[in-house]
């Protein structure tokens, strides 16, 4: 879809309390773009819990939301995107609402393990890793059960005092700005699903190049909107269900190399697996020129999406692509 928002909206402007339009954190979003997806309603949003929270900030007054892939540069961000209140309230809804999901679980998962288990290639034993964004902090105890020296930070108060208190972790309410002023440095950094949430992702990894030494890892994921279930979503005329009102950015893996590059970091191994959220298995809203919506091809594209997602999630085929819904990098500090 080649329409643009508003000829007369300026890039970075606020629209009300909750949303603003957002540029390229790249190259700036001078370059021209073209909307992936784009979200006329509530309706069009995948995850019935996201529907929920965008009750707390109300639907932006432009109207849409679009999902812009840079030409310039090749990163994929949303606009417009929620303001610094906004993500406040619309993640106080999400945590309201989402106290018994996964991140609460104190069980290890098959994820948390496929993670030490990269590190392990490339660290040291009983290296030190900070967990940026460490939630409740299920793979910093993992992690401390494996012999690494563990802290982590988190912007959410309420997960923060669930790691300390319930798993009697060492972590403190911050992000990883706070984090460098503190002068604390680690071997290993680690940020899973976080910057894809935040504002300012290359200077969060600038950040990430800051806190580890020459030859420290950084080890992250992101979604991957150059996906082969994109691709698919996209042949048969639908919105890629991974675009959600969470993300403000997503990647591939040619962008994602050359944000590291840039920041002074080199890949030493990335692939993907990984489907998106099971709410959000169905189909996305109906792209420019695509099909309009029917039950039976919703039913139809579904299940092929759920198939070609099996072929991906704890697979041969995952420890070898770069064709997933997420990318799972680990990087060298050059
Ligand atoms: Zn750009």
């Amino acid at each position: 879809m080649n329409v643009p928002l508003s000829q007369s909206i300026q890039a970075g402007r606020v629209l009300d309390a909750n949303w603003e339009t957002a540029t390229c954190d790249r190259c700036g979003s001078r370059a021209p773009w073209r909307a992936l997806a784009s979200f006329a309603s509530p309706s069009d949003i995948a995850l019935a819990i996201h529907r929920k929270c965008i009750d707390a900030v109300t639907w932006p007054p432009s109207g849409r939301i679009d999902f812009r892939h840079c030409r310039g540069c090749g990163i994929v961000f949303m606009t417009p995107r929620l303001t610094e209140a906004g993500a406040r309230r619309f993640y106080d809804a999400f945590y309201d609402s989402a106290t018994d999901l996964p991140y609460y679980a104190s069980s290890w998962t098959d994820l948390e393990r496929a993670r030490l288990d990269w590190i392990a290639q490339f660290a040291q034993a009983r290296s030190s890793i900070i967990d940026v964004g460490c939630g409740t902090g299920s793979f910093l105890a993992a992690a401390r059960a494996a012999g690494y020296r563990v802290y982590g930070v988190d912007v959410s108060e309420i997960a923060v005092t669930h790691a300390r208190k319930e798993r009697q972790l060492d972590a403190d309410v911050g992000d990883i700005a706070s984090l460098v002023a503190s002068g604390r440095r680690s071997d290993v950094i680690t940020m899973f699903s976080v910057l894809e949430h935040l504002r300012d992702p290359l200077d969060a990894l600038s950040a990430a190049a800051q806190i580890v030494q020459r030859g420290g890892l950084f080890v992250f994921n992101v979604p991957n909107y150059a996906s082969a279930d994109r691709a698919f979503c996209s042949i048969v005329g639908r919105a890629w269900p991974g675009f959600i009102v969470e993300h403000n950015y997503y990647f591939s893996a040619t962008v994602v190399r050359r944000m590291l590059a840039d920041v002074g970091f080199a890949v030493v191994r990335m692939n993907s697996n990984s489907p998106v959220p099971r709410g959000a298995r169905g189909t996305g809203p109906v792209v420019s020129g695509g099909r309009p919506k029917s039950a039976v091809t919703d039913r139809v594209v579904g299940r092929a999406r759920t198939l070609l997602e099996g072929a991906f999630e704890h697979s041969l085929l995952s420890r070898h692509s770069i064709a997933g819904n997420f990318l799972h990098v680990v990087a060298r500090r050059v």
